[in-house]
């Protein structure tokens, strides 16, 4: 018997991806399941992107590119920065990696070394941890509280750092909340960040979905001392439903960058090359798509989030951005007789039939994520179903 390496013996897999398995299975098996687990963009990747991706193919453009990524494709996501953010990033401060996930997980093994703390706020995306403690990181968490909207003061800031501190992230909109940080929030923590020399990482993958009045601020664009303090995680996942093509990059410090890309030629030699040609069509095509797409999200979220809050034992902030709802239902599981929110989560799935995330794994225990990046149609349905559950169960 072969032993594992320590470092993956405590490593669990993500539960996003874990109960989306298990819906899927329990659906293939002919089982009526709703799912609304799953972090993806139900839209189609819009048609000029896959033309673009198909024609690269037919001219031959087949082999591997620079580790970094297509010079051509750095220079539109540059193009990107100076459109939405009015941020001056040279190509060259641009590293192009399989998905946003990989760029978070380069980026955590060229910063940390054993022992270093990176400053997760909580409730947190499930891979954060993870990754830090791949790296021989410790991660730190600090609990955006409830009544904060799920997002962390600069007080819980100051309180965290330590001289082990490498670095804090910040994921605005944030997955699972949905809470967007205003900019005068983001101020106040990277005027800290400054002073004890904690690199951000800003995590802008939802930047695109942001609804009712909010707009999406990055931290880097609110000086050059923060930008200079920053590395910028994005991707098109979700901004442009193409979590399949695995495009996402960093952006940043000149010697982290490098150090990424050579750790990524030593890795994954270069990101797709036919996904980084349909990218490049992405940036340079029209952003009309991306308008309907999140428009249809919106109405989503509107419908769907006051049917929700009217579901005994349910409270729920409404979301600002992404696409996911994270009520507390903590109250619900205890009135229907259930020990805990997991095993609320699991009587939903095998009674109610719909899959929803446990917010355990989001280091959130008494909520529940439900994603709305499905039909308006099963969204009333399967917030239908869980109403009738919980009555059901008084
Ligand atoms: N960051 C957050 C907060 C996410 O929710 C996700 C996807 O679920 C990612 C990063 C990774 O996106 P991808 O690797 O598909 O680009």
């Amino acid at each position: 018997k072969i032993e594992l390496a320590q470092r993956v013996q405590s490593l669990t897999p993500s539960t996003t991806l874990a109960i989306t398995a298990k819906a899927k299975e329990l659906k293939a098996q002919g089982h009526d399941i709703i799912g609304l687990g799953a972090g993806e963009p139900d839209f189609n990747t819009p048609q000029h992107i896959i033309d673009a991706a198909v024609q690269s193919m037919n001219e031959g453009h087949t082999k591997y590119t620079a580790a970094a990524g297509l010079p051509a494709l750095k220079e539109e996501i540059s193009k990107k920065f100076k459109k939405d953010q009015g941020l001056n990033i040279d190509p060259a401060d641009i590293v192009v990696t399989s998905g946003a996930k990989h760029a978070l997980y380069t980026l955590f093994q060229v910063i940390v070394n054993e022992g270093d703390e990176v400053i997760i706020p909580s409730p947190y995306w499930v891979s954060y941890p993870e990754q830090v403690k791949l790296a021989g990181g410790v991660p730190v968490y600090v609990e955006g509280k409830e009544e904060n909207d799920y997002k962390i003061t600069p007080d819980q800031l100051a309180e965290s750092i330590t001289e082990k501190t490498k670095a804090v992230i910040i994921n605005s909109p944030s997955n699972p909340t949905g809470m967007l940080y205003s900019e005068d929030e983001l101020k106040a923590l990277g005027e800290l960040c400054l002073k004890h020399n904690v690199l951000i990482i800003s995590d802008e993958i939802y930047e695109k979905l942001t609804y009712g009045d909010n707009k999406h601020v990055s931290i880097a664009q609110l000086s050059p001392e923060l930008e200079n303090q920053t590395i910028i995680i994005n991707g098109v996942s979700k901004s442009h439903s193409m979590t399949g093509w695995r495009i996402g990059y960093a952006a940043g410090n000149k010697e982290i960058i490098k150090a990424m890309t050579n750790l990524a030629s030593h890795s994954t030699s270069n990101p797709t090359t036919t996904s980084q040609y349909g990218t490049i069509a992405a940036y340079a095509g029209s952003d009309d798509m991306l308008q309907e797409m999140r428009e249809a999200f919106e109405n989503r979220l509107n419908v769907i989030y006051d049917k929700l809050i009217k579901i005994p034992g349910f409270t729920c902030i409404k979301p600002q951005g992404a696409f996911y709802l994270f009520p507390n239902v903590k109250e619900a599981a205890e009135m229907t007789g259930f020990a805990d929110v997991d095993a609320f989560t699991k009587g939903l799935l095998e009674e109610a039939m719909v899959a929803v995330i446990p917010g355990s794994g989001f280091g959130s225990p008494n909520n529940i994520r439900l994603s709305y990046a499905t039909s308006l149609e099963l969204l009333e349905a399967a917030v239908d179903r869980i109403h009738r559950f919980v009555e059901s169960k008084m």
